[in-house]
């Protein structure tokens, strides 16, 4: 039997599928998520020095998402094919670089299982069918725009571009609203938290949020319509207010160090185009309108 079709008639094999996939896609995501910033500014310093008509910096050697191979930063060892397994490696080296025994961070299984659990679950809630499969391009990318922005307040346009026009292509077909609903989400996504952006500039001098922030919401109303705005943003506040505390508390850090916004749309986003349609309707039931 085909791969396809035995995995459409076994249910827990597309999930576990789902599980070995999440898995390895993680593991290329702790590349990503390290490599990607680095690349942009390569191309941002490059392109300043043209633009200032300074002499060009020296090339250097090749660096993208698969050269050069993955090596311990501490003493260049390259990692070999069993030591890069997702998860599996980690255990056998029990966190330790196999020739310098220097600690690897703990990061990278985190991220693997991760992105191996929500792709299972993405798996399991959709069952097999081009909604799970496109849901599972979106959790990664979410995942890995998540870690970036975290790390450098960056949301690259490379990883939020090309998704927000897969959710216009998806919803043609109307896998997860019609297309008119995700075309009006996302330019009612766009301009909402830009006109928040600049009301806020205008009050207090100050910029709130990044222009990575606005594409983003874009991006999750061409995937759920605009039906999902106000319930993303009510719960990227939720999840803010609630991540935030955990935070600052974890790092002892001040309330003026600026925490990105964007991993807290992005999880707020997920949940919405989720389980949107229920969380609305038993609030509206709570709320006595039915
Ligand atoms: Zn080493």
């Amino acid at each position: 039997m085909p791969l396809p079709d035995f995995l459409a008639s076994q249910p827990l094999a597309f999930v576990f599928f789902a599980l070995l996939l999440g898995l390895i896609v993680g593991s290329f995501l702790n590349v990503v998520v390290w490599r990607l910033p680095k690349m942009l500014e390569r191309d941002w310093r490059t392109q300043a020095h043209e633009v200032l008509g300074l002499p060009q910096p020296e090339p250097g050697p090749i660096y993208n998402l698969l050269l050069p191979h993955s090596h311990c930063p501490h003493c260049n060892h390259q990692i070999r094919a069993w030591e890069n397994l997702p998860l599996v490696s980690y255990l056998l080296l029990r966190g330790q670089c196999s020739q310098c025994k220097a600690p690897i961070s703990k990061r990278y299984p985190l991220t693997e299982m991760a992105c191996g659990l929500l792709s299972a679950f993405v798996a399991w809630h959709f069952g097999f069918g081009w909604p799970a499969a496109l849901m599972l391009l979106l959790t990664w990318g979410l995942l890995a725009m998540s870690l970036i922005d975290a790390d450098h307040q960056l949301l690259p346009d490379a990883l939020v571009l090309p998704l927000l026009w897969l959710g216009l292509i998806a919803n043609h077909f109307g896998l997860f609203t019609s297309l008119d609903d995700a075309l009006w989400g996302a330019v009612a996504g766009y301009l909402s938290l830009w006109s928040v952006y600049w009301l806020f500039k205008l009050f207090t001098g100050k910029e709130g949020m990044g222009h990575g922030d606005f594409k983003l919401l874009a991006m999750l109303g061409a995937w759920g319509g605009w039906q999902i705005l106000p319930l993303t943003i009510l719960l990227s506040s939720l999840v803010g207010a609630v991540l935030g505390l955990i935070l600052l508390r974890l790092r002892n850090a001040q309330t003026s160090t600026p925490i990105p916004f964007g991993p807290y749309l992005a999880i707020a986003g997920w949940i919405a185009l989720l389980w949107g349609g229920q969380i609305t309707a038993s609030y509206l039931q709570f709320a006595g309108f039915k």
